[in-house]
C-alpha cells in the first residue's frame, strides 16, 4: 500500500532524512519510534505532500503509484490521512463547515463526534483555545470523518490525559480493526496505518505488525514492534545506534 524508497527530505536546505525505506501493507499497522529530533514527524509530512519538505532522492509509492510529487489535496483524494503533531489554528472555519468538504457521503458526524466527546466543538473555530486532548480529538474525528485508507498518526497520544488517551486510542482501535472478536482473534478492516509513537502507550489499544526505528533522520532498525519497544526502555536508542554500527 505504502512504499517510501531511498528516501532523502531537505527542509530549509538541511538534510532531514536520509536513504529511508519503509513500507506499510495493506491492512498493516506500523510504528515508528525514534528520539526527539529525529525526523518522523519530517517523514509524515513528506509522506502527505506538505510544502516545506523537498525530496531530493527517493520515490513515495501509494497504490502502486508513484506521488512523490503529487500535491496534498490530491493526496488525501486517493485516501491518505494525516493527524499532525502540531495542528494549526483556524479561526473562522468551523470543524462542522470542514466536514461538508471532508465527509464521505453516509457518515453520521453527529454520531462520531458524540463518540469522542466533541459535539460541542463542531460549531468552534477549529483547534481555537482546544486544549491537548481537544485537539488530539477534533484530529481523530476530521480523520474517522475522511475515512482515509492509509492513517497517518503522529504521536496521537502526546500531551493528552489518561481518560483522553482512552478515548483517542479506543477510536483509533475501532477505525483501523473490525469490531468483531472470532476465537480470540481480531480482524482487521484493510485499512492501514504508520503511526509515530514516542511512549510506545498506543501499542496498548491496536495490534500493530511492525516497528521502526528513526534516528538521525535514517531508519536504524525494524522488526517486532513490542520487542523494540523493550529494547529502547531497557538500552535507550544509544543500543540502536550500536547495533546499526556493528551491522555496517
Ligand atoms: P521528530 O518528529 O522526530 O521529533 P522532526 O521531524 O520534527 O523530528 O524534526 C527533525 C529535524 O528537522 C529537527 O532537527 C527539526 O528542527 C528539523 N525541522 C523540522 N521542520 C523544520 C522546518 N520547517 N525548518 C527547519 N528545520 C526543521
Ligand atoms: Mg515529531
Amino acid at each position: 500500500m505504502l512504499e517510501i524508497k531511498n528516501l532523502s527530505v531537505e527542509v530549509g536546505g538541511r538534510r532531514i532524512l536520509n536513504d529511508v525505506n519503509l513500507s506499510v501493507e495493506r491492512g498493516h499497522i506500523n510504528v515508528l519510534f525514534g528520539p526527539n529530533g529525529a525526523g518522523k514527524s519530517a517523514l509524515l509530512m513528506t509522506v502527505m505532500g506538505f510544502s516545506g519538505y523537498n525530496v531530493v532522492e527517493g520515490q513515495i509509492i501509494f497504490n502502486d503509484e508513484d506521488i512523490t510529487n503529487l500535491p496534498i489535496n490530491e493526496r488525501a483524494k486517493k485516501g491518505i490521512g494525516i493527524m499532525t503533531q502540531r495542528p494549526p489554528n483556524m479561526p473562522g472555519i468551523k470543524l462542522r463547515d470542514l466536514f461538508k468538504i471532508t465527509a464521505k457521503e453516509s457518515i453520521d458526524i453527529e454520531k462520531l463526534a458524540e463518540e469522542l466527546d466533541m459535539s460541542r466543538f463542531l460549531d468552534r473555530g477549529i483547534n481555537v483555545g482546544f486544549s491537548g486532548g481537544e485537539i488530539k480529538r477534533s484530529e481523530l474525528l476530521q480523520l474517522a470523518v475522511q475515512q482515509p485508507s492509509l492513517y497517518l498518526l503522529d504521536e496521537p497520544e502526546s500531551g493528552v490525559d489518561l481518560v483522553s488517551i482512552e478515548k483517542v486510542g479506543n477510536k483509533i482501535s475501532e477505525l483501523l480493526h473490525k469490531d468483531i472478536k472470532c476465537a480470540g482473534e481480531r480482524y482487521k478492516k484493510g485499512k492501514s496505518a504508520l503511526i509515530i509513537t514516542h511512549t510506545g502507550q498506543i501499542l496498548d489499544y491496536i495490534e500493530a505488525d511492525r516497528g521502526y526505528i528513526l534516528s538521525n533522520g535514517t531508519i536504524m532498525c525494524s522488526g517486532n514492534p513490542r520487542e523494540l519497544l523493550n529494547e529502547i526502555k531497557n538500552q535507550g536508542y544509544g543500543g540502536c545506534i550500536r547495533c546499526k554500527m556493528m551491522q555496517s
